[in-house]
């Protein structure tokens, strides 16, 4: 079969090993996953109770335009329902905006390293990639506004950005989009919104009002809890945000999705008490680097990054004390867990140290 010729250079998605997997391999009781940015708490218990009556509706197609969670988002948001467009996970939403705008005479920029998904659709779609360096793991906005021409479709801001967890704060942000052309669409993908304390970081949903080439992303994937039900949502210009709608599959999202987001949206105790917890776990890990000198990123998510260049003999060794991280070709990242998770990471981080030295 004759594929895309871009696809030759892609490799599938390859699931890591599975928990069950790594326990057998290393012989552990216990594995604490602190890979994929998760919510340690899970989500609020109002979701599950939301889902227990449905199975008398599997056989029936969920409402195609999610509309009582798009009244609810909206109201949220205070934005207008029709600016709102919803995806099986914001990275739906990312292939969504990719297809509908991406052709292979036109090029796409971003920061490198940034949320991989961005690349992937680029690539498939045969567009040219722009990614530039970040500069101590924040985006390198002069250099990005200097690559950006008459081709240029789309600019991917990641803010907090995956996987260093810096930001762009609101003068910076708003500065750049006030100089990036009309006809470019600067995506700003907030799947890390909620757990954001900094003061100065950007309300990019009042920058909609004024700037029709904005859209903005968020996601019930990560403080939500919401990962496994796939929603996730992107807000712009109603005119734009119809003509990505024709691209979107008719029933992209289940019931179960939509209705457990609703039940999660509205639960913002839940939300609140996971994000002090966060910020309290993020601020000892912090400190705990601060305090051996390991480089780190500061961070604004619910992760945080280490930069070294032994990152592969510490993923292993967090490994073998079970706990799975995520390794980069720089260093390492490690979503925040539980209190409890966090505590004893620390300390058998401390043991490692004591043995193998500080991993810089
Ligand atoms: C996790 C993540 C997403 C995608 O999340 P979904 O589970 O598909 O909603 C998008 N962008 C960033 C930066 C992420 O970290």
């Amino acid at each position: 079969m004759l594929v895309k010729n871009q696809l030759l250079s892609l490799k599938a998605y390859e699931p890591g090993k599975s928990v069950e997997e790594i326990k057998k391999d290393y012989g552990l009781a216990k594995i604490t996953k602190l890979n994929s940015n998760e919510n340690p708490y899970g989500s609020s218990p109002k979701a599950a109770e939301a889902l227990a009556n449905l199975s008398s509706q599997f056989a029936i197609y969920p409402d195609g335009g999610a509309m009582n969670l798009r009244a609810k988002v909206a109201s949220h948001l205070d934005v207008d329902e029709d600016q709102i467009i919803f995806g099986a996970g914001l990275d739906e939403v990312i292939q969504i905006i990719s297809r509908a705008l991406l052709t292979p005479d036109s090029n796409t920029v971003m920061a490198s390293p940034t949320f991989s998904q961005y690349k992937l659709h680029a690539v498939i779609e045969g567009a040219e990639i722009r990614e530039i360096a970040t500069v101590d793991g924040c985006h390198d906005l002069n250099t990005m506004l200097s690559q950006i021409d008459s081709q240029t479709r789309i600019v991917w801001i990641c803010n907090p950005n995956n996987p260093t967890g810096t930001y762009v704060n609101e003068t910076a942000l708003k500065n750049f989009i006030s100089r990036v052309p009309k006809e470019t669409l600067v995506v700003i993908d907030e799947a890390y919104y909620e757990y954001v304390t900094a003061e100065d970081f950007p309300h990019s949903l009042s920058l909609l009002k004024d700037f029709d080439n904005v859209m903005v992303l968020r996601t019930f994937s990560k403080a939500y809890g919401l990962a496994g039900l796939r929603v996730g949502y992107g807000v712009g210009n109603k005119e734009f945000i119809q003509r990505l709608e024709v691209t979107r599959l008719p029933f992209n999202t289940s019931r179960l999705a939509q209705i457990a987001a609703e039940a999660a949206l509205e639960d913002q105790d839940f939300i609140q008490g996971c994000v002090k917890i966060n910020e309290k776990g993020l601020n000892e890990l912090q400190a705990f680097c601060k305090r051996h000198k390991i480089d780190f990123y500061p961070s604004q998510a619910n992760f945080i990054f280490i930069k070294t260049d032994k990152g592969h003999e510490l993923y292993e060794s967090l490994l073998q004390k079970g706990y799975i991280v995520r390794l980069f070709p720089n260093g390492i990242r490690i979503t925040i867990g539980t209190e409890e998770e966090n505590k004893n990471l620390l300390a058998d981080f401390e043991d490692i140290i004591v043995k193998a030295g500080t991993p810089n």
